[in-house]
């Protein structure tokens, strides 16, 4: 049992802790140019020696006290958590955890889609709640320049199509959009993914990492991406499901269905953020743009209790004062040293 701190546990600019990434893995079957560049990602680079991963039992422990902190959603992600062996019996381990208030926890999990097809039954098995797939373009030359992958288009289609037909609902499809890269297939996916039950969101190119050589002027804005859709179907403006929500949602006047775009570059959603990000190695990281995190895996291994163990998480969210992207907006922010995304957890 953790010890009781009152939660949801706030930050210094009143954000509670509501949100949990786990990075599973630092590895990827794909090199997507924005995130995990050959160049950089090659056959020399050293990803983490297995005994540095946090197992499944202590990646349980740890969220156990999240959840006792106000976490109500969980995601796993990577690298492409698909490959870490066994995934679905940590699904199952989380799936068993409650919230606060006694509700089960919401396990999600962001993937590329390749193994999707092969795994989706034993995710849904375990107790995975939704599915979130990333596909960049629907032509084989586009999806390859994106993600620098022989891997057919199809695959990944195949995967969506096998966590659909499971009912791993609503299925999203998540576009990261690169200017002269794949902004011209915005509305073919558009197109291709109306009707379908699912829900198509267009993220916002970022400049997380040091090694994708972001540029300004590669990043499409929301507005504009919304515009192309929007001069080929009609749409209209939705709610957010829930306070927080980084998805801006828009309906298809004519009953299509939703699609939603990420605005984290041109409409910095900070003062709503409710997200910690646990990685690979057990270190907690409280924005996605951070530079340093806090070490979790050394005094969890070394026989910390739960207590003190629970206090640090805590007071290190109370200390929270992270805006990178609206300040980063405002002109400022950009700082030297950030960590890859396939190591935190995109
Ligand atoms: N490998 C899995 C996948 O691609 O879905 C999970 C990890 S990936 C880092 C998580 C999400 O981050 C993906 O949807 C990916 O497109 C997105 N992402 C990665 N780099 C990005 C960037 N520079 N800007 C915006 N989104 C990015
Ligand atoms: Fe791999 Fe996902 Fe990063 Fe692409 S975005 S390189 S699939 S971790
Ligand atoms: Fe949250 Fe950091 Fe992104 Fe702002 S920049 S929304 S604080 S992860």
């Amino acid at each position: 049992m953790s010890p009781v701190i009152d939660a949801p546990v706030v930050d210094v600019m009143g954000r509670p802790l509501r949100d949990l990434r786990i990075s599973v893995t630092d590895r990827c079957n794909l090199r997507c140019t924005y995130c995990m560049p050959r160049a950089v990602f090659d056959e020399n680079h050293s990803f983490l020696p297995r005994a540095e991963l946090l197992s499944f039992e202590e990646i349980e422990r740890l969220a156990r006290q999240f959840v006792g902190l106000g976490v109500r959603k969980i995601r796993l992600t990577g690298g492409e958590p698909l490959l870490r062996r066994g995934i679905e019996q940590l699904v199952e381990r989380l799936a068993r955890l409650q919230t606060t208030a006694g509700a089960p926890v919401e396990i999600a999990l962001t993937t590329n889609g390749v193994l999707l097809a092969k795994k989706a039954q034993a995710l849904k098995d375990a107790g995975l709640t939704r599915i979130t797939v990333s596909l960049d373009g629907l032509s084989e030359a586009t999806f390859r320049r994106m993600s620098d992958t022989d891997t057919p288009v199809q695959t990944v289609l195949d995967g969506i199509a096998e966590a659909q037909r499971l009912g791993l609902a609503p299925v999203k499809v998540n576009m990261v959009v690169r200017r002269g890269v794949n902004d011209h297939e915005i509305v073919a996916m558009a197109g291709h993914f109306r009707n379908s039950g699912m829900v198509l969101r267009f993220i916002e190119y970022m400049d997380v990492g040091c090694s994708n050589g972001w540029r300004m002027d590669e990043v499409v804005p929301a507005r504009e991406m919304l515009d192309r859709v929007a001069a080929r179907y009609s749409l209209r403006p939705v709610d957010p499901n829930y306070v927080g929500e980084v998805a801006e949602r828009w309906l298809y006047a004519d009953g299509g269905g939703e699609i939603g775009v990420i605005a984290s570059v041109t409409q910095a959603f900070c003062h709503e953020c409710t997200r910690a990000r646990l990685s690979t190695d057990g270190r907690l990281y409280t924005c996605l743009f951070a530079t340093d995190g806090l070490d979790l895996r050394a005094p969890l291994r070394g026989g910390m209790s739960e207590g003190e163990l629970v206090e640090s998480i805590a007071a290190c969210w109370r200390r929270r004062g992270d805006r990178y992207s609206q300040l980063r907006h405002a002109g400022g922010g950009i700082v030297a040293q950030k960590i890859e995304m396939s190591y935190i957890g995109g």
